[in-house]
């Protein structure tokens, strides 16, 4: 008896063949690839260790500004922003005088595969960790939904699954802690295990990453554990694809003190008090985060501002890496311009970007500044446990390729 799988389906321009079996797509937060690298040599990852010489070991580049949810929704769209609109946590509505946050669905500008799958009768789970992302992996999507911070909230009609919490028999893990994230893990082996989805997007939290670097022995441990869930994976027979929202990279000076440029600080020196805005996109409005700072952030200018001298100025700050204006930002990052100020500035490696020295507590900060946001923090892993040998070497690959090779070039 043959069993014929559906024709494939093309969603925002791309052809997805179905899968041929289960597949697994993960996308571990703030994974710079070295974590992986360094685990594997401490021995720290058997299953991948074994895997990857018969599989797919290759770089790939992620959204900049590499930040989650902008990442998260390219990888689940296959597109960048410019096309599903998602570029940050929040953007500034010039015409309203507001920041509006980017977290509901309606601004997502296209489909997600995932729905494309599930509207062609895939069995379809996504699981994240932090339930902020939740609603827009699963935006139009029927299946399973659900977040490991709310899994004790599930409910059948608006998360496909009655008891969440139930289905994982893990406590309820706190929102900071390592556990969210393996909670997410265990949930993807337990649905495995039951439903067998045809296709599952787990989504991890950097919270490890933010605090320990490549290669220490709680980023070890951290990705140890992951390593014992995907050798469950594929022991289940699935296809995983793993890869990353961004890297992370030390944002400090030598004697581990956070590196920060001021911006809105210099602007009100140079303008006038509070006549520029600058936009941290990485922050979330609601709650003042101790550390919220990264490599990127997007200027919106008063009126008659002399746009292209205040572009050398701001680029000549130290440690900043690129400085473009609008149109040009745009088109090399791939943004929608309509959600993006009159500048977009990006620091180096090493240093991160802040509004004014006076809205930024760093006291908080109990461990040296990790971040991420700018283009030092493009670089990801794209894992696949099968080859793909009609994808060339020198592709370059995106994060957001990873159903692409997954779905139409794994053998
Ligand atoms: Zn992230």
């Amino acid at each position: 008896m043959t069993t014929s799988r559906p024709g494939p389906i093309t969603v925002n321009g791309r052809r997805y063949a179905w899968p041929d079996r289960p597949l697994v797509v993960v996308c571990v937060d703030g994974c710079e690839p070295d974590y992986i690298r360094q685990a594997i040599t401490a021995g720290a990852m058997p299953y991948l260790a074994s895997a990857l010489p018969g599989g797919t070991e290759r770089l790939a580049d992620c959204v900049v500004p590499s930040f989650t949810n902008p990442n998260n929704l390219s990888i689940v769209t296959g597109v960048p922003p410019s096309a599903h609109g998602i570029c940050g946590n929040y953007f500034y509505d010039r015409d309203a005088g507001a920041e509006v946050m980017m977290n509901d669905p309606r601004y997502l500008r296209c489909g997600t595969i995932l729905a494309a799958f599930a509207q062609d009768g895939a069995r379809v789970a996504v699981v994240t960790a932090k339930d902020k992302l939740r609603r827009l992996l699963g935006h139009d999507m029927s299946g399973i939904c659900f977040s490991a911070e709310k899994a004790n909230e599930t409910t059948a009609a608006e998360h496909g699954i009655a008891d969440g919490l139930g289905l994982v028999g893990m406590p309820l893990p706190s929102v900071y802690s390592a556990d969210l994230s393996e909670f997410v893990f265990a949930a993807g082996v337990k649905l495995m295990e039951s439903v067998r989805p045809e296709i599952t997007y787990l989504s991890t939290t950097d919270y490890v990453q933010h605090k320990h670097a490549p290669g220490s022995p709680e980023a070890n441990a951290f990705y140890g554990m992951m390593d014992g869930y995907f050798a469950k994976l594929a022991g289940l027979g699935a296809t995983l694809a793993i890869t990353a929202d961004h890297g992370m990279n030390a944002k400090t000076d030598g004697a581990g003190r956070p590196r920060v440029i001021y911006l809105q600080d210099y602007l009100d020196d140079w303008l006038g008090a509070a006549r520029a805005r600058v936009i941290l996109p990485i922050t979330d409005p609601y709650v003042v985060h101790h550390g919220a700072l990264g490599s990127f952030a997007t200027v919106y200018l008063p009126e008659g501002a002399e746009v292209s001298r205040l572009r050398e100025r701001v680029a000549g700050l130290a440690g900043m890496e690129v400085v473009l204006e609008r149109e040009a930002a745009c088109r090399r990052f791939e943004l929608p311009p309509d959600r993006v100020g009159d500048l977009v500035a990006v620091s180096d490696r090493y240093v991160v970007i802040g509004t004014s020295a006076g809205r930024h507590d760093l006291s908080g900060l109990d461990a040296p500044l990790r971040s991420h946001g700018g283009i030092s923090e493009q670089t990801v892993p794209l894992l696949l446990n099968r080859p793909t040998p009609g994808v060339p070497g020198d592709r370059r690959l995106r994060n957001f390729d990873a159903f692409d090779l997954a779905l139409n070039h794994s053998q």
